[in-house]
């Protein structure tokens, strides 16, 4: 089934409006009253104050959020989007991805026979639609770029630009990593397992490479006590994938280290192995192991920012920054409690680059967008959104 790009799916957004009534994310513990003007993909202005000011309300294209909060969009550091619309598949623990991959794979029976029919384009799709509905504006994408990812149709940011390799098993690893540029990130997949090809893995990668901050390992979890000083001492950045972890391996990193280790980010994994999408992650981590709402905020947003490297901002709320925005309702209370108990009902609208990707059908509705936007209904988490999002894509049953 191939459906393209779908380009032009979207009619452009006014190119400049304003966001009144609501309260605005500073940081993981303030928000306060303010009104946003977003021109041209930015936010042009942060005014204080409940209600916009009367002479820019004239002018401008208003969208009343009263009694909702605006956090940044969310970042996920780490994705495999081709597998937006496969299930979780596998029955662990085992001991490493090695094990779990052969498991899995069968692409002669059900259900990968006919998934692997659906053209790659459906499938990343699929991948970021599962992204935008949780209020993730930029995702990174760990497999071979695509031009379906570095064009502008996809409801999300597709970040690609960043050298990679699946893991140390990729022969080509070494050569990957000197070909990228020296101010770019460069991932891959490492010490996934708790055996001891997995905890080798740190010899195998240093007797190679200089250990620095533009090493992004993924999940980690086969690294010794002793690794993990010398991953911290240079400043290597982790990618932490919770329910993934636990599905393949039964564990997942320690909370003492994720309290004390400063580079680490969250990511979501695929949907082969994870329970859900980033909120369930952030979620999760919560309820798994009691870690801090501001800790688990800034790993979806800050913190995965600098990891990727993103300009403009990304991650936090600002003028002159991107205008990524998670729009919810507000329950008074810090922005990171409120994404820690975020429930898929608070969930008003997603925009990405002041576009508006997804807006729950009472936002929807209350604000007339059917007028302005070209949204498409699509159900998920047992409640109705509209996405910016082909009708082929959506109605395709995964
Ligand atoms: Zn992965």
């Amino acid at each position: 089934m191939t459906l393209g790009t779908a380009a032009g799916v979207t009619e452009p957004f006014p190119a400049e409006c304003v966001l009144s009534g609501a309260r605005v994310a500073l940081d993981p513990g303030r928000a306060v009253w303010a009104t946003l003007v977003v021109r041209n993909g930015k936010i042009a202005a942060v005014i204080p104050g409940r209600k916009a000011p009367a002479g820019i309300a004239k002018s401008l294209r208003v969208i009343n959020l009263k009694d909702h909060l605006i956090l940044p969009g969310l970042i996920n550091a780490h994705d495999h989007l081709h597998f937006g619309i496969f299930p979780r598949l596998g029955q662990g623990p085992y001991p490493s991805w090695r094990e779990w991959a052969e498991d899995i794979y069968h692409p002669e029976e059900p259900p990968l026979l006919d998934l692997l029919k659906i053209s790659k384009e459906t499938r990343f799709w699929r991948g970021a639609i599962q992204n935008a509905l949780a209020g993730v504006t930029t995702v990174c994408h760990h497999d071979a770029p695509h031009a379906l990812l570095t064009g502008n149709a996809l409801p999300v940011k597709v970040h690609t630009d960043c050298g990679w390799a699946h893991s140390l098993d990729d022969r080509q690893w070494a050569r990957r990593f000197a070909q990228t540029p020296v101010n770019r990130p460069f991932i891959l997949h490492f010490a996934e397992g708790t055996d001891a090809q997995s905890c080798r893995e740190s010899a195998r990668l240093e007797r190679k490479v200089k250990l620095n901050e533009r090493l992004v390992l993924v999940h980690a979890i086969g690294v010794s006590k002793s690794d993990w000083l010398k991953l911290r001492a240079a400043g290597v950045w982790i990618v932490w994938c919770p329910t993934s972890n636990l599905h393949i391996l039964g564990q997942t990193l320690a909370r003492e280290l994720l309290l004390s280790y400063p580079s680490i980010a969250l990511g979501s994994d695929s949907p082969l192995s994870a329970a859900g999408d980033l909120l369930d992650e952030v979620q999760a981590a919560r309820a798994l192991l009691d870690l801090p709402s501001d800790l688990l905020y800034r790993m979806v947003t800050s913190r995965a920012a600098r990891l990727l490297r993103l300009s403009g901002d990304q991650g936090t709320i600002a003028e002159g920054g991107v205008a990524d925005l998670l729009i919810v309702r507000d329950h008074s209370r810090p922005p990171c409690d409120s994404l820690i108990t975020l429930s898929r009902r608070d969930i008003a609208a997603v925009m990405r680059s002041g576009e508006i990707t997804v807006a729950s059908d009472e936002f929807y509705t209350l604000r007339n967008l059917a007028t302005e936007l070209r949204l498409f209904p699509f159900q998920r988490h047992g409640l109705q959104w509209h996405v910016a999002a082909p009708p082929g894509v959506l109605t395709l049953q995964s």
